[in-house]
């Protein structure tokens, strides 16, 4: 079947974006067939199909390289005890709580519902980290059953770590998952940090890794407290301790580096490795800064995650852009940058991790597109398409959301499945995840 998306502005972005007004885009198949103007293309296509995009941006989807699916039900949730003082406490008190209460169900409807947030924000591809004590062995199908059903496309790993069953069947369940990728689903080894992890868990994710030549997915020095006890239980830092295991390369990511040194940048520039910032979550934890314009500097692919915080991109990318002018009190600073780490260093991750090549609108390509709500009230050409992104798309609704051609959500309808039925039966789970929060 041949699809035209026509009439809106296009923007392939890419190596040479091209702003084409009024564009079309020729979808045929899961791929892109042609691009180019609207007038020639009607009489070229007459017989495809139409999805109507006037007033509308067509660009590429968005591409979230850290997510996680499972803290859907932290939303609402009442941590008993005092407030968490500190990252530490963050993580016992509300992280480790809510993914030992994950039951089967509850995994597959946590994993359901940012998917559905995420096509209403016009992302079709994530890379999740994903973390279940009780309910390990399964749990990464249950998110892949998920991702099926909403025709999107995802990278999924079980973060293992050591502070429960010595990271057994957290690295059996990553080398399960890993035999069954698919077209649309891929496998990383995750590890959750490497304060959790220890040196026998470490070498064999490592080694299952090598075995499936894919990569490494772990939080890096998102805390202090990462640095401190690596240092004490291992005598060196983070990302020297990986850089030695060997978990370190191009198809790894690492994600917030926040407590990091100079030596530290230039071994991941070194290796290849990706880094993923992720400032909301960043703030709310109060964390610190992660110095991401210096590592673009160094030459290092920083995209952008949300880190279960939302999966909304565009707003994440505004987020790491005034985070980044307060952080160095420069008004001057992060203008490109910080718009390429979400339009170029995105899909640039992805495809370094899983060789999808969905960034930008060029025949060939698979066809993750989207059309956006914005008619803009100034010129918009290929020299000043980053001032429209930061400042005015950001609040825009998307209206379609395509992935491998097929249209996850149209016209701001989510097709394959009823909101309101997943949204009940959701918190119907959510309810029973919260009984057995103590
Ligand atoms: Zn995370």
């Amino acid at each position: 079947m041949t699809t035209i998306i026509e009439g809106g502005t296009v923007v392939t972005l890419g190596k040479k974006n091209r702003v084409i007004s009024p564009g079309a885009v020729v979808i045929e198949g899961g791929s892109i067939k042609d691009v180019g103007p609207l007038e020639e293309f009607r009489v070229k296509y007459k017989s495809a199909d139409v999805l109507d995009a006037r007033g509308k941006i067509i660009m590429p989807s968005f591409v979230n390289v850290h997510h996680h699916l499972y803290s859907t039900f932290a939303r609402g949730m009442s941590v008993p005890g005092t407030p968490a003082r500190n990252f530490t406490e963050i993580l016992e008190k509300l992280w480790w709580k809510l993914d030992k209460a994950l039951f089967r169900e509850a995994i597959y409807y946590s994993a359901l519902i940012p998917l559905m947030e995420c096509a209403r924000k016009g992302v079709t591809a994530i890379i999740d980290h994903h973390e279940s004590q009780s309910y390990q062995i399964g749990s990464l199908d249950e998110i892949k059953r998920a991702v099926d059903e909403m025709g999107m496309k995802a990278v999924l790993c079980l973060g293992t770590s050591d502070r429960y069953d010595l990271g057994i069947r957290g690295i059996e369940e990553n080398e399960r998952f890993l035999r069954k990728e698919s077209d649309n689903v891929r496998g990383m080894v995750g590890l959750h940090a490497s304060f959790t992890v220890g040196d026998d868990t470490l070498k064999k994710s490592v080694k299952l890794a090598e075995e499936f030549n894919v990569g490494i997915h772990v939080h890096c020095a998102e805390d202090g407290e990462d640095q401190a006890k690596t240092m004490k239980n291992h005598s060196k830092s983070v990302v020297r301790r990986l850089k030695d295991a060997g978990a370190l390369g191009p198809k790894s990511l690492l994600v917030h580096c926040i407590h990091i040194d100079e030596g530290e940048m230039d071994i991941i520039r070194d290796t290849g490795t990706s880094v993923a910032h992720n400032p909301e979550s960043n703030m709310n934890n109060a964390v610190g800064y992660s110095r991401v314009l210096d590592m673009i500097g160094k030459g290092i692919d920083v995209g952008i995650g949300t880190d279960g915080m939302s999966s909304d991109m565009l707003s994440q990318m505004r987020c790491a852009f005034l985070m980044a002018r307060h952080e160095r009190k420069d008004p001057t600073v992060g203008f490109m940058e910080i718009p390429d780490m979400l339009i170029g260093s995105n899909p640039r991750v992805l495809a370094k991790i899983t060789g999808w090549d969905i960034g930008e609108l060029s025949a060939g390509n698979p066809a993750d597109i989207i059309t956006v709500d914005y008619d803009p009230a100034t010129p918009l050409n290929e020299d000043n398409f980053i001032g429209h992104l930061l400042f005015g798309m950001v609040s825009a609704n998307v209206d379609t959301t395509i992935c491998n051609g097929k249209a996850v959500m149209r016209h701001k309808k989510i097709t394959c499945m009823e909101e309101s039925e997943i949204a009940s039966k959701a918190r119907e789970t959510a309810v029973k995840v919260w009984e057995k929060i103590i």
